[in-house]
């Protein structure tokens, strides 16, 4: 591993130009995690003379408004000027190529792809793999390779690390939040960077139609206590008709899950959000027992045990007799 690093430190230092791309309808991990490596590039990138190009492949390219408040927005641009060809790119959270959406053939066609991720399902679509299950985020990775690139921590990037750090962990809530994980966020809030004003961005403001929106899909949530071989599953679901009535961006149904997954009668929780396209984005949450990851897999999506997701055409119904039927045998596993 110190050797990959070693070399992946070496591409990047001599790069002219390094592209950066994240998975599609980014979260806080990763989209903090690349416009902090964005950041440090640029710092250095006067002496370096080098370029730095950072995207995602969603098509209209948006950034999800709770992240708006990282700085960095201005560092992104949209796919279609991408490279065609990159030499070099790195990937942040993305855990199979095709996460990349409009960016996947770029990742394909590109000489040097360094993947930077925390998936245990990560498919190593890359040239070089900066890949570690046992980070509680990317950002972890992120903050590793901007220190071995020499670059000091600033505001800006611990911004975006904090964000990763923050979102991954459920706010230092999951198991996932290791001593590491309290010694990296000490280390971005020295900068000064206020983890309350990050908060209230990330989860704490809504507009007013959200409350109704909550109302209507909590209401309809369906309990199953047979479901997930015994262990339980309660699910709703948040549809564009939902969100139409607020007038809401389709992010907001992205909280619905941790209200959900309270449900102390079900292990796991699963909301299916209908996007404007009307697909349906599924996610699901184990609390342990019933490996979510390995069912949303079958299901072809991807995810971690305790979190984990797929997208599905068709209607909400037949994604969830899908996703049950996977969770009915994917459910014994375990701790
Ligand atoms: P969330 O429910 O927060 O959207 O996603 C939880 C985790 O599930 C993510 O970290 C991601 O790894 C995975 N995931 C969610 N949706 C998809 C999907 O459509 N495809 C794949 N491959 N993974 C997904
Ligand atoms: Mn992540």
């Amino acid at each position: 591993m110190a050797a990959e690093w070693a070399r992946a430190v070496r591409i990047l230092d001599s790069a002219p130009e390094i592209c950066l791309a994240c998975h599609i309808r980014p979260d806080g991990d990763a989209l903090g995690s690349m416009l902090a490596v964005a950041h440090a590039l640029r710092s250095r990138a006067g002496s370096a003379g080098q370029r730095v190009i950072a995207s995602f492949g969603d098509r209209p390219f948006k950034i999800p408004r709770i992240l708006r408040f990282l700085p960095g927005a201005e560092l992104l641009s949209p796919p279609e000027y991408y490279p065609e060809r990159p030499r070099v790119m790195v990937t942040f959270d993305a855990a199979s190529i095709d996460r990349l959406g409009l960016l996947e053939g770029n990742a394909a066609r590109a000489d040097e792809l360094i993947v930077l991720d925390h998936h245990a399902s990560n498919t190593r679509f890359g040239t070089l793999h900066l890949i570690d299950a046992g980070a509680a985020a990317t950002a972890v990775l992120a903050r590793d390779l901007i220190a071995a690139l020499g670059v000091a921590m600033t505001r800006d990037i611990a911004f975006g690390l904090y964000a990763g750090i923050v979102t991954d962990t459920g706010s230092f809530k999951y198991s996932s939040t290791s001593p590491l994980v309290h010694e990296m966020a000490a280390e971005l809030l020295r900068t000064g960077i206020e983890p309350g004003a990050v908060a209230l961005e990330l989860w704490d403001r809504a507009p007013f139609g959200y409350l109704g929106m909550l109302s209507s899909v909590l209401g309809r949530a369906v309990l199953e206590p047979g479901a997930a071989a015994g262990h339980g599953l309660v699910w709703t679901t948040v549809s564009r008709a939902d969100r139409a009535a607020g007038g809401l961006d389709f992010e907001v149904a992205e909280s619905v899950i941790d209200v959900l997954r309270r449900t102390d009668e079900a292990e796991v929780a699963v909301v299916l959000k209908e996007s404007d396209e009307g697909t349906w984005l599924v996610s699901s949450r184990s609390k342990g027992t019933v490996d979510v990851g390995r069912a949303c897999i079958r299901a072809g999506g991807g995810g971690h045990r305790m979190a984990a997701g797929f997208t599905a055409t068709g209607s909400a119904d037949e994604a969830m007799a899908r996703l049950r039927e996977h969770l009915a045998d994917g459910a014994d596993s375990g701790r």
